[in-house]
């Protein structure tokens, strides 16, 4: 089965490197799939992604046990000026500020995540959350510097995600520092998972609906870690989000806001109503939403991209083996 369409998406901001997101939907008896891994990804890693793009257009998804979600801003690694007004438009309470960001010196990009997150805690107010996610930026000496002097800057922070790159390097910082410190990349691009919990690594974990092969299997996932759920996206169209935001809706307990609001990053979508959060707050859709035929034709990839799609999705469904019969 081909992709039902390719597109690519034009980003607001430059995030992971592109300005432009790429992405196959797929259409099934339950509805509309998105089928996202990073171009990058070899087709090993993109397999859990077709589960999960699988699940919305063959099986459906668990009833959510919640009508709405909570949600984060997201605030890219701009100057503070663009951060006051990405948090002060977004009216969340909630703020995920990027930091450590490649690129500079150390130095310079510590001072610009400082001043950055300070203008994030003045666009929300004490009553707000600020939480910052390195991306495994940091080693352990710069990470435990690099908390205190946010959490200072920040007059608080909720959670570290990701401060380094191994577990091993997160359960030092843990130890090292009072901020709570969640895994995101130890979970969804880990061997083992649950090796973030036998090292006592995290506090709380990021879970992706995408990678870790769909709403079920991130259930299951998120039973076997024990630890507090956040769902994030991997920057998905509304179709994508759609997915995640059932997983959002399923999970038993939701004490922290998701990362799903990313909506906001992509400047077109492939549905008339995008998953917009409205003040901070998305409701739990029952099934995917359905792609607008002019939007898709409007952001149709190119031929090189559809055919690249097209041949990497025939191989990952042979990887997976036959979709399931519909229910
Ligand atoms: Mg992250």
């Amino acid at each position: 089965m081909g992709p039902a369409s390719v597109v690519a998406l034009p980003l607001r901001t430059r995030f992971r490197g592109i300005t432009t997101r790429e992405l196959a939907l797929v259409e099934g008896p339950a509805g509309w799939g998105e089928f996202c891994p990073f171009v990058e990804y070899d087709d090993a890693e993109a397999l859990a992604w077709w589960r999960c793009a699988r699940e919305a257009a063959y099986e459906g998804w668990p009833a959510p046990v919640r009508e709405q979600v909570e949600v984060n801003t997201t605030v890219p690694a701009v100057g503070p000026e663009h951060a006051h007004r990405i948090v002060a438009a977004s009216g969340a309470r909630t703020a995920k500020v990027k930091v450590a960001e490649k690129g500079q010196d150390a130095a310079r990009t510590l001072t610009d995540d400082l001043v950055r997150v300070e203008a994030v805690r003045d666009a929300l107010g004490a009553g707000g959350q600020v939480r910052v996610d390195a991306n495994g930026g940091w080693d352990v000496d710069g990470a435990v510097a690099a908390i205190r002097a946010l959490a200072r800057a920040a007059g608080g922070l909720e959670y570290v995600e990701q401060p380094c790159a191994s577990v091993d390097e997160l359960a030092a910082v843990r130890r090292r520092v009072d901020v709570p410190v969640a895994a995101d990349e130890s979970i969804r691009r880990a061997e083992d998972p649950l090796l973030v919990v036998r090292a006592e690594a995290a506090d709380v974990a990021v879970l992706k609906v995408a990678p870790l092969g769909g709403v079920r299997a991130a259930l299951r996932m998120a039973e076997e870690i024990g630890l507090p759920c956040v769902v994030s996206s991997a920057v998905e169209s509304s179709v994508g989000l759609a997915a995640g935001l059932a997983l959002a809706g399923a999970l038993p307990d939701l004490p922290y806001a998701c990362g799903l609001g990313t909506a906001d990053l992509l400047a077109a979508d492939v549905v008339t109503a995008p998953l917009h959060p409205v003040s901070g707050v998305l409701d739990v859709p029952r099934h995917p939403p359905v792609p607008d035929l002019e939007l898709l034709a409007r952001y149709d990839a190119d031929p090189d991209a559809r055919e690249w799609w097209t041949a990497r999705l025939r191989r990952v469904q042979a990887l997976a083996g036959a979709p399931a019969p519909p229910a």
